[in-house]
């Protein structure tokens, strides 16, 4: 291998290498594994690499001064003056990623997505919402449908989520996230990528999830092929209420069991302990993954649950329909400046001002958004129906998928792991190929995955198997 391509890679393969040696117990495979593994070396994708060198913090502070300029842009609040108000967020949105999309190539088309939010809960009377919604088109035919969504809510609140008059600046929660995804249009828009990436910013997130659970329910109706959805919320500042100063760290929260199981899918995950490998928790280990890549001056901290404890955001709606879907947040949160009146209280300020966010920190966080998102956009699409052959009692694992479709798909990864590890520790290039056995390895001791990898080392999310005869 030449020393480039070696120091391209650097710790991870030698790391890998190591792992292959001890966790790999048959004799004779370590020999292919790593002859294999020279192969299929980590090489970082040029553009997504621009990509990340291009997402400016001076625009996200700029964005988010301007959105906590609306005054409140709670849900409820008034939706045709254009200087305060949800209304003029809104607007001012729409007009900040149609001048985006004009550097697209007609590639990029931006749709107010408006529809009547009926009374319900936090929506005393039936009120007009409105999601802005930046499409920017997939290059290739085989993979044009296949989409990633990225979204912030542009809504705030103080204290009540029905009160529409109170100042609510809403500088982190939900400016940052929104901030980012404008961002992220901004510097992609620019790119082509095989597959689509939406990058959306949503209302009534305070008010119930109701601008994302319409956009779900859009794309669940439509039968639109979304492989993934992340939502950016409350990613505005790098230092806690506890005192924890962590520029850093990003907090990926995915769910481990399907918010859309079904009674027959339980019974076989807990047949073949697939408790921890949910298509979310695949997504959130190729962001871990990605980012340690392309922007390795940041830590993805995996955590295991939906969302913060008891708590949700707009990528519920997603899970709960089938996608694919995890939430970013800051490391450490500060409940004085979320949901609260803007007010000095015995010396202590209350209230979500823009001066608390780091817009460094939110930058990073983007960085991290846009490199996972164009890593995905521009692999194949993850490999459909993985399987495990269970026809026989066995010590080999059998595995079978069905082939992409992609033109420029250059084969498969087998990746396997110990039970016990947070995430995929080995991997073995198979060709294009569409089943694989691995021999002396038992499903028993094991969980496998199969991603797929393109002519330029793109690889999908990984797919965890189900069981079939
Ligand atoms: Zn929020």
């Amino acid at each position: 291998m030449p020393t480039r391509l070696l120091s391209s890679i650097g710790i991870s393969l030698f790391v890998l290498i190591c792992s292959l040696s001890t966790a790999n117990p048959v004799n004779g495979q370590r020999k292919q594994a790593r002859s294999v593994r020279t192969t299929s070396a980590r090489t970082s994708n040029n553009q997504i690499s621009r990509i990340v060198g291009e997402v400016d913090a001076r625009n996200i502070e700029k964005t988010i001064r301007k959105l906590v300029s609306f005054g409140t842009r709670n849900t409820l609040s008034e939706q045709d003056n254009p200087i305060r108000g949800i209304g003029a967020a809104r607007d001012w949105l729409f007009a900040e990623f149609s001048k985006v999309a004009e550097q697209s190539g007609g590639r990029m088309t931006v749709e107010k997505q408006s529809f009547l939010q009926a009374k319900a809960a936090r929506v005393p009377e039936p009120t007009m919402l409105t999601n802005i919604v930046a499409t920017l088109k997939g290059t290739q035919p085989e993979s044009e449908a296949r989409t990633y969504v990225v979204s912030g809510h542009y809504d705030s609140m103080c204290a009540s989520p029905t009160d529409a008059k109170c100042d609510a600046p809403g500088g982190n929660d939900d400016a940052s996230g929104t901030a980012a995804v404008l961002e992220m249009a901004r510097v992609m828009a620019k790119y082509k990528f095989e597959a689509t990436i939406i990058f959306m910013t949503v209302a009534g997130e305070e008010q119930g999830l109701l601008g994302s659970t319409y956009f779900a329910e859009q794309a669940k109706q439509k039968h639109t092929d979304i492989e993934a959805m992340f939502t950016n919320d409350i990613i505005g500042s790098s230092l806690g209420g506890n005192g924890v100063h962590d520029p850093v760290t990003v907090r990926v929260f995915s769910e481990g069991v399907p918010s859309n199981e079904t009674v027959e899918e339980a019974t076989t995950r807990r047949g073949v302990g697939g408790e921890n490998d949910s298509t979310s928790r695949q997504l959130a280990r190729f962001i871990k993954e990605t980012a340690q890549r392309y922007v390795s001056r940041m830590r993805v901290m995996m955590v295991y649950r939906r969302d913060r404890y008891l708590r949700g955001g707009d990528h519920i709606p997603f899970l709960e329909r089938g996608f694919a879907a995890v939430r970013f947040t800051e490391p450490n949160e500060n409940y004085q400046h979320q949901h609260q009146n803007v007010r000095v209280e015995k010396g202590v300020q209350y209230g979500d001002l823009p001066e608390y966010d780091d817009f460094n920190y939110i930058a990073n966080v983007a960085r991290v958004n846009a490199a996972c998102l164009a890593a995905l956009a521009l692999a194949p699409a993850r490999p459909k129906n993985v399987a495990v052959v269970t026809a026989r009692l066995t010590n080999d694992t059998d595995l079978k998928w069905d082939a992409n479709k992609e033109p420029d798909l250059a084969g498969y990864e087998i990746v396997w792991r110990d039970t016990t590890s947070p995430v995929w520790s080995n991997s073995r290039f198979v060709a294009k190929v569409t089943s694989y056995t691995a021999k002396g390895m038992s499903k028993d001791n094991y969980f496998f995955g199969v991603r797929a990898v393109d002519l330029q080392g793109n690889r999908s999310p990984v797919s965890f198997p189900h069981p079939v005869r």
